[in-house]
Order: structure tokens, then C-alpha cells, then sequence
């Protein structure tokens, strides 16, 4: 079955962008220093005394402001995507504070290729490796959601103000219910999906500047992968490549958050406080309860912390000095999620796997063609076309078919979209099974069922067959050599950070000493180094209790907001609603455990719709 379980920390690097115009025209000073090849940042603090010790973080890797995208993709993700091809479950997260490029470090500009950023780069990655494999059968699909004020919607479904809802499930763990999903057989097709979903993002919405960096985005690929085993059994792997755009880090006090604006602010903020709560429990090693329920976001990325999953985190920074708390504060977090342990593992024939609704589909279709002799007629007419189609095959590939995404049914409840032209002969299939079997065979609705045939086994890639890969033997060469090249700084780093842990180690073991001098010498060297190393951690720890007051208090105004606006409420009904009016209200109530929310009954019983109203705990509490 799937590969023993082990423990993998978390990858964690860190991307500081280039100075903005705004900064280079106000004569910003910078205040970081990137090394590279150890994997280390120092931040300076501004005007402080030059006594003062510089703050130095070591990560996985540290990207300087004139790092490629391609770079960062080859370091940090491939590894990552290639895992999730075998069937692992990854994920990738940018966090930082609004304008230290997040959104470009995931999307870029996907028409560019040097811009080009995570997700559009994993596109092309996933495509290209299956068009190279052998033997095996894939099915790739994607969703793509945001998460804004505690509320999920679906950016590929025309309706996406539409609110969806968290589930879970023992089988397949927390998954957000009537979620749709698109099937797409290539890059392009895929980018188109990502473009939708932008374009629904920003078109819904006036303020989209400001939703876009207080929502968290996220695009998910499922990866099915269907091969023969050594038992002579179709075996299916599936793995989920989730890419998360978070929103903004930046304290609400500084952005001058008041009143209704600060109410809002605490609910956007909550997934992320609450993401920080779950980093900060995980990583000590200690906690005994771990708070993913707090908030929606954590409830997502559940197994990507601590759970089934591989994980990369990107921490963005800017240089500049006016931003050195919120640059402090983002190499803190990531700091602490360097601790995490995940225990990822190889998902091997789970439940819900689509692939096999559609190869036992496609089986039942062919079974039926064969009864009728079809399939060798097709297979004579597509020998004699064998040219002309293989031209088409490409054409198909290059030009996806226009227009909006429709749904299809799939085994869990959940939608399935595919491109409008083949969706239509899919979205019928699921009416017509039952009924074409007691109907006439004749000749039209043998030629229906062809069409879905071929439009069902479209949709399926054959390994090294369905795409053509045009990458020449010498790109491929060349691909290799950058993965080996990147793999290799890779190693040299770590064993470069670990040389630096030992040394300090083995300095202590190896001194002996020739006389008494020597041995004060070198323990007054000792003590100096302790010293600073002392100040440096005292300062630390005023700066961690600094911190904590700034968050106390801002949760604090956002409590005395809270509860003047409760009281304001309670006097409303105390004065305007009749008694007997408020306990039939009272009575409609329900608590949805589920949802952590309150829900108001709707007044016919009769009527099976959903209840209306929806009441946030604190408000009727
Ligand atoms: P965020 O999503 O974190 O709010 P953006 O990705 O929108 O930030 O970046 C803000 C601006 O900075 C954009 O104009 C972007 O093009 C630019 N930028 C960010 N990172 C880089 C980088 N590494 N190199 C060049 N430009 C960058
Ligand atoms: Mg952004």
C-alpha cells in the first residue's frame, strides 16, 4: 500500500523584492542583507545604536531582490510539484505583507515568461511531466476559491457570491462542499481556468485592490493518476497541489482601521491570527490542542500543517526601512512554522477518486460500442485519417474552447466543469445512461454514445501519447541539468548550515589549553560571544513582549467594539421588539456546531429551503 509514514519539516524560504518607485524616489534605506548560499537575512534596525546586534534568521532559502521567478520555482517548488505527481499532497503558501510580491511570486505575469510565477510554472510543469511518462493514464482537474471575511466562494462558478460550506469526512478529510471543478487535458487550457477564476475575482467587486489583499486565494490542482501494478490491477494515486495567495500580514492598527472598518478587520484577520495560532502550536512541540478550527483558512490547510502534505512556505518582505516591524514580524512567522513537522504520504486508491468513475464510464461505453460493431468502424476510419487527425489532435490542444466552464455531476456531490463544446455531451451522459439502455439501438443514439466516448476519453492524458511534447532531447537535457544544479546548492547549503551548528560544538571539545593566559584569553572570548548572544535573545524576548501588548490591545478594542455594538442591539430590542415577538424569535434559533454559527429557522416548517438568516455567535449570544 502507500509508503511508510515519516516526519518532514516544512520548507521555508524567504523572497525580498527590489526597492518600488516610491521607495527609490523617497530615498528609502535598506535595510536587509541576503546571503544566498547560507540561506540567511539580516535585518538592520533602523537608527539604532551601532552597539546594537544586527538580527539574523537562517532559512531553507532567501531570495534577493534580483531573484528570477524560474529560480524560486526550480529551488523551492519542483521538487514539491513532482511529489504531488506521485500522488503526495502539496503545499505552497506566500505570506507577507501587502505589496512584498505574494501575488507576484504566485502568478507573475503569465504571459511572460521570465514573469511568469508559481502557479502558471506548475502548469506547464504538470503537463509537460505527463506527456513524458509511459504507462500510465492521468486526469487533471482544478478549483479555485477565496476566502474573504470567513466566507468561501467559488471563482469558476458564475454565481460567486455564493457562500460555500466547510464539510468533513472521514474519508476524505475537510472539503468544501458543491465546489466546482474544472477537467483540462493541457497548459493552456488550465491558464485559461486561472483566468476566469482571476476575472471573476475582480469583476464581482469594486473595491478589488483592497479585497484582493485581504482575501486568501487558493488554486487547486488534483493530480489522478492511474497505473498497472506488479498485481496486474489498475492502481490510482492522487495528489493535491494547493497554492495559497494569503492576504496581507500588515497589523489593522496601522492601517487605521475604526468602527465598522475595524469590525471587518478583526474577521479578516481572523484566519490569519488564527493560521499564526496553529503555526505557533505546532511549532512549539508542546501544545496538546492544536486550534485549526478557528477560523476557515486553517481549516483548508489542515493537512498542509502538521497533517498529510508537503509543504513549502514563501515569507515576502520589502527592503525598506519604514516597514521594518511588519519585516520582523513576517520573518518571526516564518521562522516559527520552520519548526512544523508534516507526515506525508502517498494517497493510493482513495474513495473519491474521479479517475475511476471515468475509466469505468468509458468501459461501459465501449463495452456498448463494441455490441454494435462501432468501435472497429472507428478504428478503420481513424487509420485512414491517421495524418489529418494527428494535426487536429494538436490543434485541439493548442486552442481551448471558449466560453465559461459548465458542470457535471461527479460520485461525491461534487461539480465537475469542463469546457462548454465537450461539457455538453458530458452533461447529457449522466441523463441519458439510464434511459439509452431500454432504448431502440438505432443509429443516432449509437452515434451519441461515440461522440461521448471519444469526448470522456479526450479528457483522459495517455501518458506520452495524448500531449505531444515538443521540448527537443537537447531541452530536456538542458531542463535536467538546472534541476540537478538547483538540487545541488540546495545540499551545499544545508550542509553549510549544519557546519555552522557544529562548529560552535566542537570548538568547545578540541581547546586545551598551554597556560593559564591562554585559557583566560580564550574564556574571555567566550564570555564576550555569550554575552552578545545573551543581549541579542534578551532583546528578542522584549521585542516578542512588545509584540504581545500591540495584539492585546488591538483584540481589545476590538472587543469593547464588539460589545458597545451588542448593547446597542439588546437596547433595540429591549425598546422596539414586543416580548412575545422576541421568544418566537428566540425559538426559531439554532446552533450549527458545524459552522460555529447560528442559524434562524424559517417561519413555514413546511418549507425545505435553507434557513435565511444567518447570526454570528456574538450576536445573539
Ligand atoms: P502582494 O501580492 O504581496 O500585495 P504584489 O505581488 O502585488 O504584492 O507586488 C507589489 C508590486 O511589486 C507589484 O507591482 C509587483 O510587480 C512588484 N514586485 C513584487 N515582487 C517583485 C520582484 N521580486 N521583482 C520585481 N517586482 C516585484
Ligand atoms: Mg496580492
Amino acid at each position: 500500500m502507500s509508503a511508510a509514514k515519516h516526519c518532514e519539516a516544512i520548507r521555508v524560504v524567504v523572497r525580498c523584492r527590489p526597492f518600488n518607485r516610491k521607495e527609490e524616489t523617497t530615498r528609502c534605506e535598506n535595510i536587509l542583507e541576503v546571503d544566498d548560499k547560507l540561506g540567511q537575512i539580516t535585518v538592520r534596525k533602523p537608527k539604532a545604536p551601532p552597539d546594537e546586534p544586527m538580527k539574523v534568521f537562517t532559512f531553507d532559502s532567501v531570495y534577493g531582490w534580483n531573484s528570477k521567478q524560474r529560480d524560486i520555482y526550480d529551488d523551492a517548488v519542483r521538487p514539491l510539484v513532482e511529489s504531488v505527481l506521485h500522488g503526495f499532497n502539496g503545499t505552497i503558501f506566500a505570506y507577507g505583507q501587502t505589496g512584498t510580491g505574494k501575488t507576484y511570486t504566485m502568478q507573475g505575469m503569465s504571459k511572460d515568461p521570465e514573469h511568469r510565477g508559481v502557479i502558471p510554472n506548475s502548469f506547464e510543469h504538470i503537463f509537460t511531466q505527463i506527456s513524458r511518462s509511459q504507462n500510465q493514464k492521468y486526469l487533471v482537474r482544478s478549483s479555485y476559491l477565496e476566502v474573504y471575511q470567513e466566507e468561501i466562494r467559488d471563482l469558476l462558478c458564475k454565481d460567486n457570491n455564493r457562500k460555500l460550506e466547510l464539510k468533513e469526512n472521514p474519508d476524505y478529510g475537510v472539503y468544501v462542499k458543491d465546489l466546482s471543478s474544472v477537467v483540462t487535458k493541457n497548459a493552456t487550457e488550465i491558464e485559461h481556468v486561472m483566468n476566469l477564476g482571476n476575472q471573476s475575482r475582480s469583476v464581482g467587486f469594486t473595491n478589488m485592490n483592497e479585497r484582493s489583499s485581504r482575501s486568501h486565494a487558493i488554486f487547486l490542482v488534483t493530480v489522478e493518476c492511474s497505473e498497472r501494478g506488479p498485481d496486474g490491477e489498475d492502481h490510482i494515486r492522487v495528489g493535491k497541489l494547493n497554492m495559497v495567495d494569503l492576504a496581507g500580514s500588515e497589523r489593522q492598527s496601522k492601517t487605521g482601521a475604526k468602527g465598522k472598518r475595524l469590525k471587518e478587520a478583526a474577521k479578516i484577520n481572523l484566519s490569519l491570527s488564527a493560521l499564526g495560532n496553529v503555526i505557533s502550536a505546532l511549532g512549539d512541540g508542546k501544545s496538546t490542542h492544536v486550534p485549526y478550527r478557528d477560523s476557515k483558512l486553517t481549516r483548508l490547510l489542515q493537512d498542509s500543517l502538521g497533517g498529510n502534505a508537503k509543504t513549502v512556505m514563501i515569507a515576502t518582505v520589502g527592503p525598506a526601512h519604514k516597514s521594518f516591524d511588519e519585516t520582523l514580524a513576517t520573518l518571526r512567522y516564518a521562522s516559527r512554522a520552520k519548526k512544523i513537522k508534516n507526515k506525508p504520504r502517498i494517497n493510493e486508491d482513495p474513495k473519491d477518486a474521479l479517475l475511476r468513475e471515468f475509466q469505468q464510464e468509458i468501459a461501459r461505453l465501449k463495452a456498448q460500442l463494441e455490441e454494435r460493431g462501432m468501435l472497429a468502424k472507428e478504428r478503420r476510419k481513424r487509420r485512414r485519417d491517421s495524418k489529418r487527425l494527428s494535426k487536429n489532435v494538436w490543434k485541439t490542444a493548442e486552442e481551448p474552447d471558449e466560453g465559461r466552464p459548465c458542470l457535471i455531476e461527479a460520485g461525491d456531490g461534487a461539480k465537475v466543469l469542463t469546457y462548454q463544446g465537450s461539457s455538453e455531451k458530458l452533461k447529457n451522459l449522466n441523463l441519458n445512461r439510464r434511459s439509452l439502455a431500454d432504448v431502440q439501438w438505432d443509429q443516432d443514439a449509437v452515434e451519441k454514445i461515440l461522440e461521448k466516448y471519444k469526448a470522456m476519453e479526450s479528457k483522459l492524458l495517455v501518458g506520452g501519447k495524448t500531449i505531444i511534447d515538443h521540448t527537443n532531447e537537447q531541452q530536456k537535457m538542458l531542463e535536467q541539468r538546472r534541476q540537478e544544479i538547483a538540487e545541488q546548492i540546495r545540499r551545499e547549503r544545508e550542509i553549510q548550515q549544519q557546519m555552522m551548528l557544529q562548529d560552535e560544538e566542537t570548538l568547545e571539545i578540541k581547546v586545551t589549553f598551554s597556560s593559564m593566559q591562554q585559557e583566560v584569553e580564550h574564556k574571555t572570548k567566550k564570555l564576550k560571544r555569550l554575552y552578545a548572544k545573551l543581549q541579542l535573545l534578551r532583546g528578542e524576548m522584549k521585542d516578542i513582549f512588545d509584540e504581545h501588548v500591540t495584539t492585546r490591545q488591538e483584540l481589545e478594542e476590538t472587543q469593547e467594539e464588539l460589545t458597545r455594538e451588542l448593547k446597542y442591539k439588546y437596547l433595540l430590542i429591549e425598546n422596539f421588539i414586543p416580548p412575545e415577538e422576541k421568544n418566537k424569535i428566540m425559538n426559531r434559533l439554532q446552533f450549527d456546531s458545524e459552522e460555529d454559527q447560528w442559524w434562524l429557522q424559517p417561519v413555514i416548517p413546511s418549507e425545505r429551503s435553507k434557513p435565511t438568516l444567518k447570526c454570528t455567535r456574538a450576536t445573539v449570544e
